[in-house]
C-alpha cells in the first residue's frame, strides 16, 4: 500500500466481503477487522468499491485546512472536466474554480500531455523492434501490479514521466512560483503519485483530494459561469481519461504507423500482461492499460456515472492532428528532458517466506504440505481470499490449520469422537471393585 487506501476500522463489520475482490490477495479480516497487506496493495480501489460500510476509503488530504489556504494552486485530472455537464469544457471549469477561489493550471495540462505523448512516440520510433511493446506508466495501479506480479515486465514499462507532474514542472519553470499543488484525482493510485510517486524521489504536488469531494465543494457554492474564458485550442488531453486515448494522442505524434492495444479494467489487465509474459504479443508497438473500467472515468474518486461522462467526451470536439506551431514546442520540450524520470522502475519483491535460503525452502515446503490438505474450495470463510493465502499465513505464523472451518470441523469431530470413546472407560481398579462386588455384571 503506497497510501491511496485508507481502513476506517469503526465501520468495519469483518463480513469478509471485500477480500476476494483485491487483484493482489492483499485483504485479510480477523478478529472481525478487515486488514491491508501493505507490501501487496497496489492502490486499485477496488476493495473501495466493494465495501457497503465504506468501511474502506480513498485517502484524502484534509480538504477544510486546504480550503482555508490563502492561494489553492490545483492539479486536475482529466476526469475532473467531464463530471458536470453545465462545465464539461475546461475553460468553463476554469471559471467555476476562479470564482471559488480556486487557481488551476490547465492551460499547463494541455502541453504536458503533448510532450509526454511525443516523447512516447519518439521512443517507440527509436527503440528496437524486440524491446517492444512498450507499456504504458499512466496508471499507477497498472505500474504497482507489474511491479509486484509481472516483475520480468518492468523492463518494458515506458520510461516517461507522468503528464500530470510535467504540468507542474511546467507551471514552476514559466512563472518561478513553488506554492504547493494539490491534485484532484479519480482514484486511490493517482493519489500515489503525490504521496509515494515511482519514478522520482518527491512528487511536484503536495496534496490530493478526490475528484468528487472538489466537485461537490464547487457545486455547493453555485459557480456563476459565463463562457467569458477563451476556448483551449488543444483539447487531445482530456482523452486519457478514457481508454485508447493515450494511444490515439501518441499516434498523432508518431511518423510511422503504430499497433496498439488499450485495455481496461483489472481483469482485462492482468490478462493482456499473462499473454505478454508468455511472447505472445509479438508485433504490437505499445500497450495501454487503465486498472479501472472504461479508463480513469470509472475511478472510485469520481461524482459521475462513467458512461455519462465518456458521453460527455464524445460531445466534445477534439482536434487530434497537432499543428505545426504545437509540434515544434512539444519537440523543443523533448529536448529539454522534461519528460525524463529522476530514476528507473524497478520490481518490487514479494516478502520472502525466510531470509535463508534453507528456511524459505523448508517452510514452502510445509506451506505445500498444508495446502495438499486444506479443502481447496478458496470459501474466505477463514479471512482469507483463497486456501493457498491460508497456508502461506499459517507458515509465516499469522494464522493457524483450525482458522479453516472445515478443518476445525474435522478437529470438533475427532474430540467428541475421543470424547465418546473415553465417556465410555471405566479406570480398571474401579472395574475389578465392581466385578468383585456384583459377580454377575460385566462391562463391555
Ligand atoms: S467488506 Fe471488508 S472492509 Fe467492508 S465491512 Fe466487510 S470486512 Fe470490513
Ligand atoms: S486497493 Fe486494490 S490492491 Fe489494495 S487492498 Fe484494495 S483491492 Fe487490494
Amino acid at each position: 500500500m503506497s497510501g491511496g487506501v485508507i481502513v476506517q476500522e469503526a465501520r468495519c463489520r469483518g463480513c469478509a466481503k471485500c477480500i476476494k475482490s483485491c487483484p493482489t490477495e492483499a485483504l485479510r479480516v480477523s478478529e472481525g477487522l478487515v486488514r491491508i497487506i501493505p507490501e501487496l496493495c497496489i492502490d486499485c480501489g477496488e476493495c473501495v468499491r466493494v465495501c457497503r460500510e465504506k468501511a474502506i476509503q480513498l485517502y484524502e488530504d484534509d480538504w477544510q485546512l486546504l480550503r482555508a489556504q490563502k492561494n489553492l494552486v490545483l492539479m486536475a485530472d482529466p476526469t475532473f472536466y467531464v463530471q458536470v455537464g453545465a462545465y464539461a469544457r475546461p475553460a468553463l471549469m476554469k471559471e467555476a474554480l476562479q470564482s471559488s477561489g480556486i487557481e488551476d493550471l490547465t492551460e499547463y495540462e494541455a502541453a504536458a500531455y503533448d510532450i509526454t505523448a511525443y516523447a512516447i512516440a519518439k521512443l517507440l520510433e527509436t527503440e528496437s523492434r524486440e524491446r517492444l511493446p512498450f507499456i504504458s506508466t499512466y496508471c499507477p495501479a497498472v505500474l504497482r501490479l507489474i511491479q509486484i506480479n509481472f516483475p520480468e515486465l518492468v523492463g518494458r514499462i515506458v520510461p516517461v514521466e507522468s503528464p500530470l507532474e510535467i504540468g507542474v514542472l511546467l507551471w514552476k519553470q514559466k512563472t518561478g512560483r513553488d506554492d504547493p499543488v494539490t491534485m484532484a484525482v479519480p482514484c486511490p493510485a493517482k493519489t500515489t503519485l503525490v504521496h509515494a510517486p515511482e519514478g522520482r524521489e518527491k512528487s511536484t504536488m503536495s496534496y490530493s483530494i478526490s475528484v468528487r469531494r472538489l466537485i461537490r465543494d464547487i457545486l455547493a457554492g453555485s459557480p456563476k459561469v459565463t463562457g467569458s474564458l477563451p476556448a483551449q485550442p488543444n483539447r487531445r488531453w482530456l482523452h486519457w481519461s478514457v481508454s485508447g486515448g493515450e494511444c490515439r494522442h501518441i499516434q498523432a505524434f508518431s511518423e510511422r504507423p503504430l499497433t496498439t492495444i488499450s485495455v481496461s479494467g483489472l481483469r482485462n489487465t492482468k490478462d493482456l500482461l499473462t499473454e505478454l509474459e508468455l511472447g505472445r504479443l509479438s508485433g504490437v508497438d505499445y500497450i495501454e492499460c487503465r486498472a479501472c473500467d472504461l479508463g480513469c472515468i470509472g475511478g472510485v474518486g469520481t461524482s459521475e456515472s462513467r458512461f455519462l461522462s465518456q458521453l460527455r467526451l464524445d460531445s466534445i470536439q477534439f482536434e487530434w492532428t497537432p499543428t505545426d506551431e504545437e509540434r515544434l514546442a512539444a519537440a523543443s520540450r523533448f529536448e529539454s528532458d522534461v519528460w525524463r524520470l529522476e530514476k528507473p522502475f524497478t520490481a518490487k519483491q514479494r516478502i520472502p517466506l525466510a531470509e535463508n535460503l534453507k528456511e524459505a525452502m523448508d517452510k514452502l515446503r510445509t506451506m505445500n504440505a498444508i495446502f495438499s490438505e486444506l479443502p481447496h474450495i478458496d470459501c474466505g470463510s477463514c479471512g482469507r481470499p483463497s486456501c493457498r493465502a491460508l497456508s502461506e499465513d499459517i507458515v509465516r505464523g499469522h494464522g493457524e490449520m483450525t482458522d479453516c472451518i472445515f478443518k476445525l470441523r474435522e478437529r470438533i469431530y475427532g474430540l467428541s469422537a475421543e470424547i465418546h470413546s473415553l465417556s465410555g472407560k471405566i479406570p480398571h481398579t474401579f472395574r475389578s471393585q465392581v466385578i468383585h462386588d456384583h459377580e454377575d455384571q460385566r462391562f463391555v
